[in-house]
């Protein structure tokens, strides 16, 4: 009797399913309120519905898309599920085979000032862009996320806790999947109430995809994954961007700060002996002087055989104070939840 799962539902659909079961039109709201705002995922608890009601929702099951088919809790808190899609409903053709995907729930520290946890959400199972030191993307795209299996994720990490923030740095590129994201983002804000300065969107930086997004004012602060300056060792570093010089990235993400107003953070995933010398903090420095812009450190963080190293804490240090004394405000990414396989895709790709 369970097709579709409810919340994968088109709006239209969703609602005659409720008032199929008996419900009235505005239940429809009160449950997505219970899953998004609430963090219920058990139908007989949600008890802002008739009793009727969440007895059908209960014996049909499958409210969320996907199945959480691994959890693991690192030490500090940081919860990382790996959840399995639905072959059924594939929005664009069809990937033989198990589909999974990560999100990572990570708590608050003592030194964090806001309340909530952070969420790290994937906008696609695998990802084409291809980048050496990632996980992510070894085994290319499988497929898209539809907007529900994005909003899902949230709904898993609701019911975890509070959330405050929300990072798009899971698996993906979410640049390539702009729409479902963006219908995504609207419905978090609605329901679970992070709005566009609490979201951080982290991508590649396709120049044209920049522009086209910022004529829009979308809702989330932009994060561009860099690495570096040197146009070879980026066309190494991020293969998909070969054809597109460090110049157009930089000249792209201005254009993003003057449509936008909101100024944008250059993510450095720093690998011992590739990208961490003091030449390339030099570089760095001189290509962002005078652009209204951060940088945001990230040591390389894996456990895998990919051949990388990540950078000593001093090495770290050095590159970032080089950054500093020249003028550019350059912040180093915790690690958060390393004991449970390091970076984000291990999961998947360890399955
Ligand atoms: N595809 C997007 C967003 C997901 S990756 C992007 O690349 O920006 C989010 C961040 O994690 C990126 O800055 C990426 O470079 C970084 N990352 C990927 N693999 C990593 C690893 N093994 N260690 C540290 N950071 C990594
Ligand atoms: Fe894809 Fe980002 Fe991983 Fe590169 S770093 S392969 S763009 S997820």
């Amino acid at each position: 009797m369970a097709s579709a799962p409810l919340l994968a539902l088109p709006r239209k659909e969703f609602e005659e399913r409720i008032l199929d079961w008996g419900g009235r039109p505005f239940h429809g709201r009160v449950l997505r309120r219970e899953v998004l705002t609430r963090g219920v995922l058990d139908p007989l608890e949600m008890t802002g519905l008739p009793l009727a009601l969440r007895q059908r929702l209960a014996a049909a099951g499958g409210l969320l898309p996907g199945r959480e088919v691994q959890r693991i809790t690192a030490k500090d808190g940081t919860v990382r599920m790996l959840v399995s899609l639905d072959e059924a409903q594939l929005p664009d053709g069809d990937a033989p085979g198990e589909q999974t995907i990560e999100t990572a729930y990570i708590p608050v520290t003592k030194r964090d000032s806001d309340k909530g946890a952070s969420l790290c959400v994937s906008t696609q199972a695998g990802c084409p862009v291809g980048c050496p030191f990632c996980a992510s993307g070894k085994l290319g795209l499988a497929r898209n996320l539809s907007a529900a299996e994005i909003v899902a994720q949230f709904a898993r990490g609701r019911a975890l806790g509070p959330l405050g923030r929300c990072v798009v740095m899971g698996i993906g590129e979410p640049f390539l999947n702009l729409p479902a994201l963006l219908e995504a983002l609207a419905i978090v804000r609605d329901e679970v109430g992070i709005g566009g300065r609490k979201t951080t969107v982290s991508t590649v930086g396709f120049p044209e995809r920049l522009d086209r997004a910022a004529a829009q004012q979308p809702p989330f602060q932009l994060a561009i994954s860099l690495h570096t300056v040197d146009d070879a060792l980026r066309a190494r570093l991020v293969p998909a961007m070969a054809d597109t010089p460090v110049a157009a990235v930089l000249a792209a993400g201005d254009r993003w700060f003057e449509r936008t107003g909101r100024e944008v953070t250059y993510e450095i995933v720093l690998l011992e002996d590739v990208n961490d010398s003091a030449a390339q903090a030099d570089l760095l420095a001189r290509a962002l002087s005078g652009r209204r812009c951060s940088v945001n450190l990230i040591p390389f963080n894996s456990v895998s055989e990919s051949g990388y190293r990540f950078p000593a804490a001093q090495r770290v240090r050095d590159f970032a104070e080089r950054l500093t004394a020249a003028g550019i405000t350059a912040t180093v990414r915790r690690p958060r939840g390393l004991d449970v396989g390091a970076a984000c895709g291990q999961l998947r790709l360890n399955r």
